[in-house]
């Protein structure tokens, strides 16, 4: 067998790993234009932080390739895929033919649409060769503009506040992490992080950057300016679907994959950020592009390959994040639509700056937020994930010793 894998993040890693494990003589390709060895891709963050080196990104050893017999095929980008030939044509001009495949080509930073982006100092923060560039520039760096609130603008802005160098953060929605948070949750991670220094521009948009070479600010949707010698576009991501033939393989938002995680063209499988699968809390088809579902989802698509039929129970959005002084936890779908369908709790605790809210489809937990004191999120988490039905009160759910014992039905 020639298994062919799309990408070396952690998807693709986890399925080559477990394809080895079962197939001990098929031959391994893995395909990354990032010409790096696999590393820990939310940690570039820490990175621009100052918190660790980039020689702590890497999740396996320099043998990694070596030791499962896998060949390496990085700096190499897929253009396009001929599915009935069962070949993947480089950007390079080499081929490479397969019998199993998986795409596991991660997201791209979603574009922005504004004048001069082309200035020098406008970054993404996808992945360490950005970041790399982004650290050079910081010893000159006064103010920094971070446009977006969702997790990648939101890390952004947190570590060059630690790191002393001013900030200005432009966010759409509202609130920050608007889709992993509710509004109250979202608050209160703002108010942390105006207390610590940044300075928040709700609602507006950048229109254009000045600069002639490198960027010195930027010009507002409302018609004010910023001044800003560094700028990290942090707006989201879509699914890395570029070379993906459409009327083949089916596509949504991301590549639509099946409960064994094949796509609509048999041999050909999709795990991590660019799968588009069943989500267990809103039970429709959702593309949840966090780690532990692209390890989940590589794993158990590297069985599919090996011969061994696996199911995938379907995905489920969770988060644990610290931001200074506060630490917050979001499962499955905490913004659900007001309808009488689901319902809601919520206990917020100002003196001790505590915020629980839960919402429910019927006795089932769909969706967790917790703002400090987050110990009970692994519970609600699980009893999201298996689906498990409330027996007890559903108050009880709010309380900060919940325990598996005082769920006992
Ligand atoms: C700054 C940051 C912070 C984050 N923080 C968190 C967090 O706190 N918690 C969390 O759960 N998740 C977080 N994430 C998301 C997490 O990193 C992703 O969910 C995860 O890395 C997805 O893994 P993947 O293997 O699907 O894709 P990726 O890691 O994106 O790997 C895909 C690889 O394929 C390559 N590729 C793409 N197209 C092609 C092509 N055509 N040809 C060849 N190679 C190609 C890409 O360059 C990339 O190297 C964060 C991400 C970022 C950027």
């Amino acid at each position: 067998m020639n298994h062919v894998i799309i990408g070396n993040g952690i998807a693709g890693v986890s399925a080559a790993e477990s394809i080895r494990e079962l197939d001990g003589s098929g031959s391994i390709f893995m395909i990354s234009d990032e010409p790096v060895d696999p590393y820990c891709r939310p940690m570039i963050s820490l990175v621009l932080e100052g918190a660790i080196s980039p020689s702590k990104l890497p999740i396996r050893g320099p043998d990694f390739y070596e030791s499962l017999n896998i060949t390496p095929v990085l700096g190499s980008r897929v253009a396009r895929m001929d599915v009935d030939a069962k070949i993947l044509f480089l950007s390079d001009g080499k081929t490479l033919p397969y019998d199993t495949l998986l795409i596991a080509s991660g997201a791209d930073p979603r574009p922005i649409k504004a004048a001069a982006a082309h200035l020098t100092n406008i970054f993404f923060m996808r992945n360490q060769h950005q970041v790399l560039s982004m650290l050079k520039t910081l010893p000159q760096t006064r103010h920094a503009l971070v446009l977006g609130g969702g997790l990648v603008g939101f890390k952004a802005a947190g570590g060059l506040l630690h790191r002393g160098i001013g900030v200005t953060m432009l966010i759409r929605s509202g609130y920050p992490l608007s889709l992993q948070v509710d509004e109250t949750a979202g608050g209160m991670i703002l108010a942390e992080l105006i207390r610590r220094g940044l300075n928040v521009r709700v609602g507006v948009e950048v229109t254009g950057f000045k600069g002639s070479d490198t960027v010195t600010g930027a010009f507002l949707s409302d018609g004010s300016e910023v001044s800003c010698d560094l700028v990290i576009v942090g707006k989201g991501v879509l699914p890395s679907v570029s070379f993906v033939p459409r009327d083949r393989i089916r596509v949504d938002l991301g590549i639509v994959v099946d409960d064994h995680l094949e796509t609509s063209c048999p041999g050909i499988f999709a795990a991590g950020d660019v799968a588009e699968s069943v989500d267990i809390a809103r039970k429709t088809r959702w593309v949840n592009a966090i780690w532990p579902e692209a390890v989940a989802q590589g794993r158990i698509a590297g069985m599919n390959m090996a011969g061994r039929a696996v199911a995938y129970k379907g995905s489920l959005s969770r988060n644990v994040i610290r931001i200074f002084d506060l630490d917050i936890m979001a499962a499955g779908w905490v913004n659900a639509p007001d309808d009488p369908r689901y319902s809601v709790i919520s206990e917020h605790n100002r003196r001790l700056n505590t915020y629980r809210r839960l919402v429910f489809e019927g006795d089932r937990l769909i969706g967790a937020t917790l703002v400090n004191r987050i110990e009970t999120g692994g519970i609600l988490t699980a009893m999201i994930q298996n689906e498990i039905p409330v027996r007890v009160s559903k108050r009880k759910l709010l309380e900060p010793h919940l325990s598996l014992k005082s769920l006992t039905f």
